[in-house]
């Protein structure tokens, strides 16, 4: 299987020139309290997210407000403002993954791919690969951001859609 690591600006340019950047076309990015604030911290825009409360439990998510529905962020030449602050959604697309705590430490994750140019030009291996290391990451550091993640896209209906790759459990703080 061959597998290409593509340098950040080539995947730039993929996901702006030949794929039209889709993904901030299409979807509403959900917001964890982490990227809310680090967000609202970096831009000068005034609304725009918007809350979707349900069950006494409020979900945040990216607001839509262009005229033709992109993404509030998504520049004309199709590039993202926030690049270096954008949610963690927009940093795993077109991978993404459901978490459970078997114990402390001890996780379940199942892992989705959403198919798109970037997957086929990077490699789904590749991504799922950077993915795991991220969120590895953020399970040593700070795992209420990736459950935050999970509930959010739970309440967006942001997993529709996405196919099944594969499961593991993972053990965070110990040799695996
Ligand atoms: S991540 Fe995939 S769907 Fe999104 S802009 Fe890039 S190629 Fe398109
Ligand atoms: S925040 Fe940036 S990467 Fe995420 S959908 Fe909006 S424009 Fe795209």
């Amino acid at each position: 299987m061959e597998i290409s690591l593509k340098t950040i600006e080539e995947r730039l340019k993929i996901c702006a020139e030949q794929c039209g950047s889709k993904c901030c076309k299409s979807t509403q990015p959900v917001l964890s309290s982490e990227d809310f604030m680090r967000i609202k911290s970096n831009t000068d825009k005034i609304d725009w997210f918007e809350e979707i409360e349900e069950n006494n439990e409020i979900i945040r998510l990216i607001s839509k407000k262009r005229e033709n529905n992109d993404c509030i962020f998504l520049t004309n030449k199709g590039r993202c403002e926030i690049y270096e602050y954008r949610p963690l959604d927009c940093i795993l697309f077109p991978i993404f993954l459901k978490i459970k705590e078997r114990e402390p430490r001890k996780y379940n994750i199942r892992w989705l791919v959403w198919y798109c140019l970037l997957s086929e030009n990077v490699g789904i291996d590749t991504l799922k690969l950077e993915s795991r290391g991220l969120v590895k990451n953020y399970l040593s550091s700070k795992p209420q951001y990736i459950f935050e993640y999970q509930t959010a896209m739970y309440k967006s209906g942001g997993y529709k859609k996405k196919h099944f790759l594969e499961e593991e459990n993972l053990t965070i703080g110990n040799q695996e």
